[in-house]
């Protein structure tokens, strides 16, 4: 250490052999997490594992170790069928994003790779098809993110597949069951998903009579309080492409939010009123029974829920208006708190455009994460909180703030660690792949260079 009394130039060489990185990797690839794909992480026995997609859209799960401060992977979890074929005129399909699950026995699962199936897969029994194969992997070894094996014991025909274990270690992985036109359903596993029990549907897709196109829906499912399931979901009108009532024929076009409950001890789905519920649920009892708002005119995307220690739900959906053919427009999240009687909507107009994910702490207390872009192009994580039930919110901590850039934003990470909170991949131009990161309280959990860079770019 002679000669080093210049603090700047010791700094500098410590860089140079060891320059770290706030980025875990940089081979996510498109949207290479979404808040509907979920949970894409979960902290457990002090390691927070992360699941992505990554290059071709196959899965990649890493893992951090919060005491020793180590990374490990990311390592390619399974193989997908979408993201192979070059000449595919939607280029990134993105819908067969990877969700993981850790079992009772330790074991690592991740849902990955569907968007429906195709007619080659055979006649889907709940829908239709579109693309890809829902499969699930197994880690080979308890916690051990290194080897996976891929197991043939779920349907095909899922995608947007979302996990959710219970206290009792049930596990319940939900999907839509095919493309556009199908059920959402459920599979229960009672053996740590060495075996799933059949699809059972709890939305129904249906044709209208009234007009040219179908009932579709867009569930997020998560844990209620107890044996709780708390489900937020949106409409999705699915319009014929040869549609003569509305000449655009097929958009993305979704109203409304909705939020009902599944018992999973008694089996029984109720609304926030405990009325009990006919399943599938129709789009006619949904309305009936299920509604929190309707929307009719602007459009709707994401709803995300939580309870709080009451069971009273907290449920937002981003908002906004018709811009045409793509869900680019600009969207704000709104926020819905029941309060036991009556659904209250926040008349916040703090909170800037973005998606996110939602943590109730009470029925005052509430946070949400946000994706969001300043008009001048910096993009940021950041938290929004408020004490008076959603009433109001106030910017809290940023977790990430980067000029010239965008971020696509997980859900919360499965009972998180404070300083891995939520995984972002940012957007750059010119790529495809992104730099994912994980952040928390402490802003993102930082890696050395050589580890991150793994592909070049
Ligand atoms: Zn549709």
């Amino acid at each position: 250490m002679i000669g080093c009394n210049h603090k700047s130039r010791v700094i500098h060489n410590v860089d140079v052999n060891n320059q770290k990185v706030d980025y875990f990797t940089n081979n996510g690839f498109g949207n290479a997490v979404a808040i509907v794909q979920h949970p894409a992480g979960v902290y457990h026995k002090g390691i927070t594992y992360v699941a992505y997609q990554g290059p071709l859209e196959d899965p990649y799960v890493a893992s951090y170790n919060h005491t020793t401060k180590e990374w490990k992977g990311p390592f390619k979890a399974g193989v997908s069928q979408m993201g192979k074929n070059p000449n595919r005129k939607k280029k990134i399909d993105n819908h067969g994003k990877p969700a993981i699950l850790i079992d009772d026995a330790d074991y690592i699962h991740i849902a990955f790779g569907g968007h429906g199936g195709t007619p080659e897969d055979g006649k889907n029994p709940l829908g239709n098809h579109h693309y890809g194969k829902n499969l699930h992997a197994v880690s080979k070894k308890p916690l051990d993110i290194s080897e996976w094996e891929t197991l043939d014991n779920i349907s095909l025909f899922g995608t947007y597949s979302q996990f959710v274990k219970m206290d009792n270690g049930d596990i319940y992985l939900f999907y839509r069951h095919g493309a556009h036109r199908s059920d959402w359903v459920y599979q229960k596993s009672i053996d740590n998903g060495v075996t799933f029990k059949a699809p059972v549907s709890f939305l129904k897709h249906k044709r209208r009579t009234n007009i040219e196109a179908e009932d579709s829906w867009y569930p997020w499912v998560s844990k209620g309080n107890g044996d709780d399931i708390i489900v937020a979901f949106d409409y999705h009108i699915c319009r014929d492409n040869k549609n003569t009532q509305d000449a655009r024929g097929h958009i993305p076009e979704r109203h409304n939010v909705y939020y009902m409950v599944f018992n999973t001890k008694t089996g029984v789905w109720k609304n926030v009123k405990n009325e009990s519920l006919k399943m599938p649920l129709t789009k006619e009892t949904a309305d009936k029974k299920t509604l929190v708002s309707a929307i009719p005119d602007d459009w709707t995307f994401q709803g995300i829920t939580d309870v709080d220690p009451n069971g009273n739900p907290h449920v937002c959906i981003l908002v906004g208006p018709d811009v045409g053919e793509d869900r680019s427009g600009p969207k704000r999240m709104q926020h819905f708190r029941w309060d036991g009687e009556v659904w209250l909507k926040s008349k916040n107009k703090a909170l800037p455009r973005g998606n996110g994910d939602i943590d109730v702490k009470s029925s005052k207390e509430v946070s949400i994460y946000l994706e969001s872009e300043t008009s001048e192009g910096i993009g940021e994580i950041s938290r929004w909180d408020s004490f008076n039930g959603g009433m109001s919110f106030k910017k809290g901590t940023v977790f990430l703030r980067r000029n010239n850039a965008s971020f696509v934003i997980s859900t919360l990470i499965d009972n998180p660690h404070p300083d891995a909170r939520i995984i972002v991949g940012e957007k750059e131009s010119g790529t495809d792949y992104r730099k994912m990161y994980l952040l928390g309280d402490n802003g993102a959990i930082k890696r050395s260079k050589s580890e991150a860079e793994i592909l070049k770019y």
